[in-house]
């Protein structure tokens, strides 16, 4: 029997910076993953941005998340030691002429002044873009190539005797008072960071999850730029091709591609950018979303030893540094845990 201080279930985004978290607090962390081919993290786009939706409003938490965040990736760049931080400046331009009358208003009274870096009355000019009266340019925005971080810290983990490849089964998962035993492990505590799958996971049982699917595509066009632009639909440059995305379906629980979702994604991105595009790449998943849009963080109302740490919904890249940083502390020396996010709510 391993013996180890704490049991991870999932090596996405979560489970990844939440074993880095632990780890650096001295912790002996065994993760176990099935290393599906598709999961919430291996489709991500991986884009953060403090100021989203129709009514441009700052998110939850923004202030707390958002001027540390790039800091916070970075500095597991040189821990892992790859590169999939990305700092960009997103442009979103207005959708008429009320929202851009509103605007300066809008940023004083809400408290955005922080996150604007600069606004236009006037088209950027930029090839075949949809842009007639101007916009804004976002702050403390960037993008996390989340698949490379699952690969590298894969590779990282592996070297550090910290990642196994299996599919937990519930049947053999034994907890006592004080230890937890799962096949061949034993440890004071597990974790679970299944994302979506934690639906059908029976400890969880009680638990709302509200899983939202999303399509995404990959498309070569002429258009060349490094902001990102975005206008009820992203365009994000990366590599050699342009990111485009994403749908929200809450209605099939699925990561199939479908051809509805490829056609409302060229629908909307044709009302941002007048060139052609070349389809590259379609892809699904779902989101690990929650009912009321807080993740459940905290610990099982019956087992003190089995914790839960999920439900990023589309806010894994911004959310998840903060609130593995959270519980970690509160492990390893008692600090008080966000009670938001508790999953007895
Ligand atoms: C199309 C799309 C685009 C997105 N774009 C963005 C974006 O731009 N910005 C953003 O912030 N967020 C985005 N998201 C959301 C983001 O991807 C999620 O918030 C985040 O990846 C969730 O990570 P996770 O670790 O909780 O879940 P996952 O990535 O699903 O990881 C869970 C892991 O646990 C494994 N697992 C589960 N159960 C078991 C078991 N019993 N045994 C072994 N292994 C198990 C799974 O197979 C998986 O590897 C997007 C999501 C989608 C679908």
């Amino acid at each position: 029997m391993q013996k180890r201080d704490i049991l991870i279930v999932g090596q996405g985004l979560a489970g990844s910076l939440l074993a880095l978290e632990l780890e650096k607090r001295k912790k002996n962390v065994m993760i176990i993953d099935n290393n599906p081919s598709v999961s919430s993290s291996k489709v991500a786009a991986g884009l953060y941005n403090p100021i989203t939706g129709r009514k441009m409003a700052k998110t939850w938490l923004a202030d707390e998340l958002f001027p540390n965040l790039s800091k916070s990736y970075q500095d597991l760049e040189k821990k892992i030691r790859a590169k999939f931080n990305f700092s960009k400046t997103i442009y979103r331009p207005f959708n008429n002429v009320e929202e851009q009358n509103d605007w300066s208003l809008r940023t004083t009274e809400l408290g955005h002044t922080s996150y604007i870096k600069l606004t236009v009355n006037y088209p950027t000019g930029i090839d075949q873009l949809i842009d007639p009266l101007g916009g804004f340019f976002i702050n403390y925005f960037g993008m996390i190539d989340v698949p490379k971080l699952i690969s590298e810290g894969k590779k990282y983990f592996k070297i550090k005797d910290m990642y196994t490849e299996q599919s937990v089964l519930l049947e053999t998962l034994e907890v006592g008072e004080a230890h937890v035993k799962l096949g061949s492990f034993e440890a004071d505590m597990i974790i679970f960071c299944e994302g979506p799958l934690a639906e059908n996971n029976p400890l969880w049982s009680d638990l709302k999850f509200k899983l939202v699917k999303g399509e995404i595509l990959d498309v070569s066009c002429l258009l060349k730029m490094n902001h990102v632009i975005s206008k009820g639909i992203f365009m994000l440059p990366f590599k050699d091709y342009m990111r485009v995305g994403y749908t929200y379906d809450k209605e099939n629980q699925n990561d199939e591609p479908t051809e509805t979702g490829k056609l409302e994604l060229l629908n909307r991105l044709s009302k941002l950018y007048k060139g052609k595009v070349k389809i590259l790449k379609h892809r699904a998943g779902l989101r690990p979303a929650i009912f009321d849009r807080k993740p459940f963080i905290g610990f099982h109302d019956k087992y003190k030893n089995v914790t839960i740490f999920n439900g990023f919904g589309s806010k894994g890249v911004s959310l998840i540094p903060y609130f593995a940083m959270n519980l970690a502390d509160h492990i390893c020396f008692g600090k008080k845990m966000y009670s938001e996010v508790n999953p007895v709510r």
